[in-house]
């Protein structure tokens, strides 16, 4: 079949996110057009995140919807749950025609043409840095503020987790090709570079015979004049170094907002994660961090739930929350990965024990945050202005330094700008400003 549209689903990460990004701009370049919507697009991608149990389960049944608007179309499962379940997944679904791993989206355009040839194409060899090379080339408006993935895989084998197995080993870009990249997007009216990877404080190279780490990276980017603010997302407790917390004091333009996920307050529930730290460990990163930059705040994820979390671990997390006071945070339920370690332990609790923790524990996370945001009622602060409302032109959308999500009334404003708002009201999840 001729190929004129295509639609993109992404599950799951700011990495997946990303990635969708990128594949959008291939199949641009090849001269195919998004569609906004799934129904008469030749070609469905769905760009799929196993770390959850709930996504994968979405994605088949979001496979049967598709398949009742047209017949004749292509259906691409890319991503990790592509990886994981690999060619399995053609019998699982009889409409799946692609299956592509994370580490090689920039073969699908030869698969969409190779599929004439053979109808079933399938690919999850990890081949890291040959896609990078790649995906340089293929340029892309992302916005004002824009993702730059630094660093993929992971060494770390947490229990719970599929990432080793679906993403590989941990790589990190070479830092020119980085640097091309970021003035590749400022030129493209980038203001905000949020640097991305599954453990991006692990980004470790050899550059001129030199070991250059995320801090030295940081420091390379905030030479572009361009560039406004930095941060970077996802971080492991064991690589904040102290040259990237030392940064935290030293850099005005890296953002004093940190997604450090902690997963549990508990240091037994920790090492059965096999997470290689325990709970004062992470407390005295905190405290560092503090010290260099009383300003900064902490946002974490949570897996509430876990096999053999007893109640006297889980009010374990209860006070870490309380001593913390992390400003925005991700709470789940432990479900357990095929294949992974944890999906081998007993698991004795039962859901509805898992279920009213986790209520507790979102009810404390959302007061603290909006607790938090009280204290800029009536105050003014910075806000990188990402974009203005669609559908009323009078809202522009923005974000403070803390990751608030501020909509902001104005018509004096303009996307890119950095600007001193004053917040009137606010909810747990929002600010609201005027200027
Ligand atoms: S650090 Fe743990 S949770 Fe994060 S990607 Fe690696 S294995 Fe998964």
């Amino acid at each position: 079949m001729e190929y004129s549209t295509f639609f993109v689903k992404s599950y799951g990460c700011q990495m997946n996110i990303y990635d969708s990004e990128k594949i959008i701009s291939i199949l641009e370049n090849r001269g195919l057009k998004k569609n906004q919507d799934v129904e008469s697009a030749d070609l469905v991608i769905f760009n799929t995140c196993n770390i959850r149990d709930k996504a994968a389960h979405k994605l088949y049944s979001d496979i049967g919807r598709v398949n009742k608007y047209k017949k004749e179309r292509t259906i691409a499962v890319v991503g990790c749950v592509a990886q994981a379940e690999n060619e399995e997944m053609f019998s699982k679904n009889k409409s799946i025609d692609i299956i592509l791993g994370p580490q090689s989206y920039h073969l699908l355009p030869q698969m969409i043409d190779d599929i004439k040839k053979n109808p079933k194409q399938l690919n999850t060899e990890f081949i890291v840095n040959e896609k990078f090379d790649y995906l340089i080339e293929q340029k892309r408006k992302q916005g004002v503020s824009s993702y730059l993935t630094i660093q993929e895989g992971c060494d770390k084998f947490c229990s719970f987790c599929v990432v080793p197995y679906t993403r590989g080993p941990e790589y990190s870009r070479p830092l020119s090709s980085l640097l091309n990249e970021v003035n590749s997007l400022t030129d493209n009216g980038a203001k905000e570079i949020v640097l991305l990877g599954q453990n991006v404080n692990a980004y470790n190279i050899f550059h001129n015979g030199r070991k250059i780490n995320i801090a030295d990276l940081i420091e390379e980017i905030s030479k572009n004049e361009n560039v406004k603010r930095i941060r970077y997302t996802t971080s492991h407790p064991i690589n904040m170094s102290d040259n990237l917390i030392e940064l935290h004091s030293t850099n005005d333009k890296l953002m004093p907002f940190i997604h450090l996920p902690v997963q549990s307050g508990s240091t037994n529930i920790l090492n059965k994660m096999n997470r290689k730290y325990d709970v004062s460990y992470y407390r005295k990163i905190i405290d560092k961090l503090k010290i260099v930059n009383p300003k900064i705040e902490i946002s974490s994820d949570f897996i509430i739930g876990y096999p053999g979390e007893t109640e006297e671990d889980f009010q374990k997390t209860l006070k870490l929350v309380d001593d913390i006071k992390f400003t925005q945070s991700y709470s789940f339920i432990y479900s357990a990965r095929p294949g992974t370690k944890s999906a081998l332990q007993d698991d004795k609790t039962p859901l509805n024990v898992k279920k009213e923790r986790l209520l507790i524990l979102q009810d404390k996370l959302k007061n603290i945050q909006l607790e938090f945001n009280e204290t800029f009622c009536g105050k003014n602060i910075e806000v990188l202005v990402e974009n203005q409302s669609m559908s009323n032109p009078e809202f522009f959308f923005g974000r403070t330094p803390f990751m608030q999500s501020v909509y902001i009334k104005s018509s004096e404003i303009n996307p890119g700008e950095l600007k001193n708002v004053n917040i009137s009201t606010c909810n747990h999840k929002n600010l609201y400003a005027s200027c």
